[in-house]
């Protein structure tokens, strides 16, 4: 395919436009992790210059991941004025190597005061530059003055060396002499809204938030799951065309497109690639959505429940990891009791997601997210692993002493003879489990739709780095390595055998279940964010040199600070389209039921007028409570804004005040659109935004 990758100065560009000593040290740097020389820098940006002009480029910018989930781009243009009053291309060594936005204006969370203003962007030439409008752009990381990370990107590759490092470990001493690296990969599916510009632009809670604060139920939802792998209409057809043929250029090798489960949902999966080049991919293809979707006359939604009472939109984080010479170490094999390395890596992530599931957790929260877990279209706000039947007979066994067989699936029987007969999976799948083995991967299925994958995905890496380096003290010292495997095997599997649970998520007797295993159910953004500053996951992650404890605090307060600013908007929204828009509608439709009774009276007709009525008494009734119910929320509002000094409890205050008047509120405003004329009503309904497509 000629467009995939055109856009990318990738292996192939470098290996050709790069002389060869230069491309040979490049090459090091990014594969092997050394340091970059600084005069290969200049020889590269040179030719990365050249390339993108051709492609029609005029500006650079460094592309960076600030603490607000999006990217962030500061366009230079590559001109340079000379002394003959002409100008020139230039674009120099360092210019790639180093940038310097100003650090002040992104969040912090109180690492950066206003006045310390500088912050540097580095290469991170793992990830390869592309060229998108008109700008060739550098993935880079973010620093402070001070070195600290103030992105997302710097922690992600701190643990891909972390756990390359002690992965490797495990496999010398397990008797792996040729792997010289060991990388992580992530697929990430991406969920996603369309819904139409027009009626989009009539909804402010929309423009404002992402999501619909107001909004009766519609006569049909997703009841008749006749929208999943539904035939796709053209326009949406067009438009995902658009976005794969978009994203190809850009080297993303998105593959899969669907429908989803509610009406006007739909996804696009890439084909898997590192942690760091899949995260960046999905910021592209989150940022690709968005403006393509603009040019169909559509507007993407990304936000995790934009609509209430239909599903909403997850990202599955589908992760594993696998040697440099291409042995992915979570693939059992046909034999997996027998497969020492796989039991030897699988249960050294069932033991990190028990031991900081927590962190996990926090990983996956977000206001939006809060919306979805455990409301029984998501996993659970608890975290478990799905083994499924043949792993799970296998741990029994290792627990009674050790495993001597693998159930398999063998073949199936459909009782056609014309169709072919099909080789069963040795287990099936499970749509409900938050952390499920699919295979030869963990799907990481709580991950926000609007979200970056890089905090899932440096938390896990972390966590399992933590547990393969318990393992690899162990058998480094072991006299012999089988009989301590064995012994890693049974302690582990016994001692965290509660956090795998094959049923069913959805289910209230999980809930009480998971209890009783002494599950944490941490089931708000509020409430999870405490794991930030527990003190063991302080400590994992300086031990892996991930994030320092300053960079924890400092994550802790973005996430509480993001979440007030979120719930303030939604409330100071609802609050001025309940007062601007729904509360003068309804005295508009009162008015009209009121003239509608005078205008009948005055015609002397004994008429039955009790519909007018009694609808005018229920309109007025609750035209009463929702000035009430605003009135309520204005207050709360206040009280909360009102807190200053402990962000903590803040947020508590936006969680636990604020959000449920808002609920209040809202439970007013849909009722009385039930009831109010049609032509009254100040704004599209949910009707008219999921169906008119
Ligand atoms: P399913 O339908 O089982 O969820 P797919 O095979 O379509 O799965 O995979 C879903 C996602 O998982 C895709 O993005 C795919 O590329 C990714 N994936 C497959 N193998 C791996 C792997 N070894 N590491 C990370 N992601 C993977
Ligand atoms: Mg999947």
């Amino acid at each position: 395919m000629v467009i995939f990758g055109s856009n990318v100065f990738n292996d192939a560009v470098m290996k050709e436009r790069l002389p060869k000593a230069t491309y040979k040290a490049l090459k090091k740097t990014i594969e092997e992790g050394r340091s970059l020389d600084p005069a290969v820098a200049d020889v590269v940006a040179t030719a990365m210059k050249d390339w993108a002009v051709e492609k029609g480029a005029t500006h650079f910018t460094h592309w960076f991941q600030p603490m607000t989930g999006i990217t962030a781009e500061k366009h230079d243009a590559f001109i340079s004025p000379t002394s003959d009053g002409k100008a020139i291309m230039e674009f120099s060594g360092k210019e790639l190597i180093k940038g310097e936005p100003d650090a002040s204006s992104f969040p912090s969370g109180g690492l950066r005061a206003t006045f310390e203003a500088r912050g540097y962007t580095a290469w991170d030439c793992t990830s390869p530059a592309f060229v998108k409008d008109d700008s060739l752009c550098i993935p880079t990381a973010f620093c402070s003055y001070t070195g600290e990370a103030l992105d997302k990107k710097t922690p992600l590759l701190r643990s891909m060396e972390a756990i390359s490092k002690q992965a490797l470990r495990v496999l010398r001493a397990l008797g792996n002499t040729t792997a010289q690296k060991v990388i992580t990969t992530v697929g990430p599916e991406q969920e996603y809204f369309l819904v139409d510009k027009k009626t989009f632009e009539q909804r402010k809670d929309l423009i404002f938030t992402g999501r619909t604060l107001f909004g009766a139920k519609p006569p049909k939802g997703q009841e008749l799951e006749d929208h999943y792998f539904g035939s796709i209409k053209e326009k949406i057809s067009a438009y995902m065309k658009e976005v794969d043929e978009e994203l190809w250029k850009l080297g993303v090798s998105a593959k899969t497109k669907h429908n989803e489960v509610a009406p006007a949902q739909h996804e696009l999966a890439p084909i898997f690639t590192t942690t760091n080049i899949a995260t960046d991919h999905n910021q592209l293809t989150m940022d690709t959505m968005k403006k393509v979707a603009l040019r169909h006359d559509l507007v993407c939604l990304l936000h995790e429940k934009p609509f209430a009472g239909i599903n909403g939109s997850g990202k599955h984080n589908n992760w594993s990891m696998g040697t440099d010479d291409g042995v992915n170490l979570l693939d059992p094999g046909h034999t997996p009791h027998e497969n020492e390395q796989f039991l030897v890596f699988l249960c050294a992530v069932i033991k990190a997601v028990d031991e900081y599931s927590d962190l996990l957790r926090v990983s996956a929260a977000n206001p939006g997210n809060d919306h979805r877990l455990g409301a029984n279209e998501a996993p659970p706000a608890i975290i478990s692993i799905f083994l499924g039947d043949q792993l799970q007979d296998i741990l029994e066994q290792i627990e009674k002493g050790g495993a001597t067989s693998s159930k398999t699936g063998g073949l199936m029987d459909i009782g056609v003879n014309t169709l072919p007969a099909l080789p069963k999976d040795a287990t099936d799948r499970n749509r409900t489990s938050p952390f499920a083995f699919t295979g030869n991967k963990f799907e990481f299925r709580m991950v926000p739709s609007s979200a970056s994958i890089a905090a899932p995905n440096y938390i896990t890496n972390t966590i399992v780095a933590e547990v393969l380096s318990e393992v690899a003290d162990r058998l480094e010292k072991a006299d012999d390595v089988q009989e301590e495997v064995k012994a890693i095997l049974v302690e582990y599997v016994t001692k965290h055998k509660r956090v795998v649970f094959n049923g069913n998520g959805y289910s209230d007797e999980w809930v009480v279940e998971a209890e009783k295993r002494g599950l944490p159910n941490l089931k708000t953004t509020v409430e999870a964010i405490k794991a930030l500053v527990a003190e063991k996951n302080l400590a994992v992650m300086e031990k892996h040199g991930v994030l320092s404890r300053v960079e924890m605090h400092s994550r802790y307060e973005i996430e509480l600070e993001n979440y007030i600013k979120t719930i303030n908007i939604e409330a100071l929204t609802m609050i001025e389209m309940a007062k601007r828009q729904i509360l003068p509608s309804t005295i508009k439709f009162a008015t009209s039921l009121a003239a509608s009774i005078n205008t009948i009276k005055a015609t002397g007709v004994a008429a039955d007028l009790s519909a007018q009525i009694e609808l005018l008494t229920e309109v007025s009734a609750l035209s009463a409570a929702l000035k009430k119910n605003i009135g309520v929320l204005e207050e709360a509002v206040e009280k909360a804004s009102n807190v200053h000094g402990d962000t903590y409890e803040q947020a508590s205050l936006f969680r636990f005040d604020v959000f449920e008047k808002m609920g209040a509120l809202r439970e007013v405003a849909d009722t009385l659109e039930t009831l109010v004329d049609k032509e009254f009503w100040p704004m599209p309904t949910y009707g008219e935004l999921l169906f008119n497509i």
